[in-house]
Formats: C-alpha cells, sequence, structure tokens
C-alpha cells in the first residue's frame, strides 16, 4: 500500500508540522467563526476540524448540532479560505458531508472499534476521492487500527492519514488516554509512508498536557498535531477541559521544536532510534503499573491493620514468587529475573505496608490518649 504524502493531498506548499485545529463541536454559526478567524490568522493551520455528530460515551451530554452546522464549515471554507474536516460515523453522514464540500472526513476512535461500522463506511466511499483520517480505536488494537486503514484502502481511497488520540485507560492516568507511543510508531513501521498525526488534545484530557504531548509527538517524528482549540474553552459544550484558548494555541505553536529525522538512504527513519522510542514508552507504562502497584498496597496496609494481620505472609509470598516465575517462563523470561523484580517489587511494598502500619499505630494511640 502506497499513502501520499499530507503535503500532496491538495499540492500545498510544505507544512511540517501539518496542523489540524479547531473547536472539538461546532456549537454556533458565531462560535465556528470566531475560530476560524482566529486561526487563519496564526497561518499556521492546514485543515480546521469541527465535531457536528457527536459520539459520547454517556447518554444527556451534548450530541452535536448536526447537519446545519455544515453551513456553518461552508462559510469558513469561503470567507477564510481554510479546508474544513468533519467526524463521521455512518454513510448518512458522509453523504452530507460530500453535499457540502468537507475537503476531509474523520473516522473517530469510537467508530473505528467497530468493524461493522468501518466496513459500512468503506462501502459508502466507492468512488469518492477524498481524504480520511482515521483515528487509532479505543483500544490498544494495532490490528484493528492497521484494518480499518485497509478497508478505507481498499475502497480505493488513497488520501490516508491515521490519527493517534491514546487508548482508553483500565485505571485513572495522568493523561485521559494513554499514548502508548509504541503502537504508532510500529504502525508507522508496518505500514511504511502512512503519515501519522497527533492528536494531543485527546491524550492529555487537560489543556496544560497538550504542549507536552506536543513536543513529545514532534520527537518521535509524527507527522502532524490535531489540536482542539476553542474561543472560551470553560463554556464548552463539549471536551471543556482540553480544549486550548487562542493565546495557548498561540504560544504552542511559538514554542514547539520541531527536529529533522535521521534517516537512512532509503528515507526510512532511523531504527534504532524507532526501537529505543518503544523502549521509553514501555518504561513509562511500567512505571505507570508498579505505582499501581504501591497503591494497593497501601491500601492493604490500612486493612491488614484494622484487621490485625501480620504485614509479610510467607505462603501468600511463596504463591506470589510461583505464579510469577511460571508466567515469566511461559513469555520466556528467565525464572531468576522474573524472582529478582518480584522480591524487589515486594521489598518496596513491605516497606511501604509497615510505614503505614506504624503510621495509623501512632495515631491510634494518639486518639486513645486524647480519650
Ligand atoms: C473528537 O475529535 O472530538 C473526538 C470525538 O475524538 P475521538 O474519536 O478521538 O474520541
Ligand atoms: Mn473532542
Amino acid at each position: 500500500m502506497e499513502f501520499p504524502s499530507l503535503k500532496s493531498w491538495f499540492g500545498d506548499v510544505e507544512h511540517y508540522p501539518y496542523i489540524i485545529a479547531g473547536p472539538c463541536s461546532a456549537e454556533s454559526e458565531e462560535q465556528v467563526l470566531a475560530i476560524a478567524a482566529f486561526l487563519k490568522s496564526t497561518g499556521r493551520v492546514n485543515l480546521f476540524r469541527a465535531g457536528i455528530w457527536k459520539p459520547r460515551t454517556r447518554p444527556g451530554t451534548f450530541n452535536g448540532v448536526g447537519v446545519r452546522a455544515l453551513k456553518w464549515l461552508q462559510l469558513v471554507k469561503s470567507e477564510y479560505d481554510l479546508r474544513v474536516t468533519v467526524e463521521v460515523a455512518s454513510p448518512k453522514h458522509i453523504e452530507a458531508c460530500l453535499k457540502h464540500g468537507i475537503d476531509v472526513l474523520w473516522i473517530g476512535a469510537r467508530t473505528v472499534s467497530n468493524p461493522f461500522s468501518v466496513e459500512e463506511i468503506s462501502e459508502a466511499l466507492k468512488g469518492v476521492d477524498i481524504p480520511v483520517l482515521i483515528k487509532n480505536p479505543l483500544n490498544p488494537d494495532i490490528d484493528l487500527w492497521q484494518g480499518a486503514v485497509e478497508r478505507i484502502s481498499s475502497a480505493g481511497i488513497k488520501r490516508i492519514a491515521a490519527v493517534h488520540r491514546g487508548f482508553s485507560p483500565f485505571e485513572r492516568t495522568l493523561y485521559r488516554n494513554m499514548p502508548k507511543w509504541e503502537i504508532p510508531i510500529e504502525l508507522r513501521q508496518r505500514m511504511a509512508n502512512l503519515p501519522v498525526i497527533c492528536d494531543p488534545s485527546h491524550i492529555s484530557g487537560r489543556a496544560d498536557l497538550v504542549q507536552g504531548v506536543s513536543q513529545k509527538a514532534m520527537d518521535l517524528m509524527m507527522n502532524g498535531l490535531m489540536i482542539e482549540v476553542h474561543s472560551n474553552p470553560r463554556e464548552a459544550l463539549s471536551d471543556s477541559a482540553q480544549q486550548l484558548d487562542f493565546n495557548q494555541f498561540s504560544s504552542l505553536m511559538n514554542s514547539l521544536i520541531v527536529r529533522q529525522p535521521t534517516v537512512n538512504d532509503k528515507g526510512f527513519l532511523n531504527q534504532l532510534e524507532e526501537l529505543r522510542n518503544q523502549v521509553d514508552s514501555i518504561d513509562f507504562q511500567l512505571i505507570e503499573l508498579v505505582a499501581s502497584r504501591m497503591n494497593i498496597s497501601e491500601r492493604m496496609g490500612e486493612y491488614k491493620f484494622k484487621n490485625n494481620v501480620a504485614v509479610l505472609q510467607m505462603e501468600r509470598w511463596l504463591e506470589i514468587l510461583r505464579t510469577r516465575t511460571e508466567h515469566g517462563t511461559l513469555r520466556n523470561i528467565e525464572p531468576a529475573f522474573v524472582e529478582r523484580l518480584m522480591t524487589l517489587l515486594h521489598q518496596e511494598s513491605i516497606r511501604i505496608q509497615t510505614a503505614i502500619l506504624d503510621n495509623l499505630k501512632v495515631s491510634d494511640d494518639h486518639w486513645s490518649e486524647e480519650e
């Protein structure tokens, strides 16, 4: 599969990184036009984004203004000479967008998670020549993401880019969605030339984290950024915490440090660097997991104190060692290594629980003295 570069999509002048920006949702004509006027004035934006059908996790939240916003987007094109992109989730959405001259379609994370929907969209795109952005699915399933790219490509669509928006975490983490950078890097290795754009807004979930995630994406040689920008984020009807205001967007654009990629003579990114980037991302997740484990240790410390249970129980520790080394063997990890690793984790866990117990004892004595 060959994928044309972003710069060739509309024969634009070279523009790196490729910037897609706009509100999470189109809310009113005034809001859309005010944001478009500002973004145009920055001279940095390649594509204006706005959601008009919003797939929401919970019912009863704002689910978009629907087709009437397509007229506002036509105004963005005619008044500000910006190309526009809209999220589509069904053949009906595609038909409405094509009728209104939308330049680029994007398929959201929830839709990509469902191969039936992607298939329907792919059917509807047969014979249509329009660029399509494909977000990663909610879960970190690279095959599902690659499959969506393949399905859309098999409809005859050539201009395709993947959008990395992070993956739903099973626990609360610093980010709204875990970046798991090793996954977009692997997608890029599997599908040479596929442009990959990062969506730091949905990864971050918080405006103050967008800058760091954007810089990370640049350091990993992502081809562009898709950023949510709102004239008044606090009043936004969706994703209010993560949208940037105008000043934040301008300072982000001014602060980005863009590196030149190290490429080999065939034009591929340096393999070793790509592998190191994957390892970095996995180490980051290891630390997050260790932090979750230590949190649970604290809760166990409290429980043991309340129920008068000793911190260390030998049979439990032996069972931990046995099951972990067995599992390690299945994954080709030396038992002696797993044992060392588990011992380290266990020692730290015991240290934390003992500290909690000592603390609780002190406050317990304190209370009994007061009585
Ligand atoms: C969006 O871009 O506003 C959106 C709904 O994104 P995602 O599909 O990544 O959740
Ligand atoms: Mn959003």
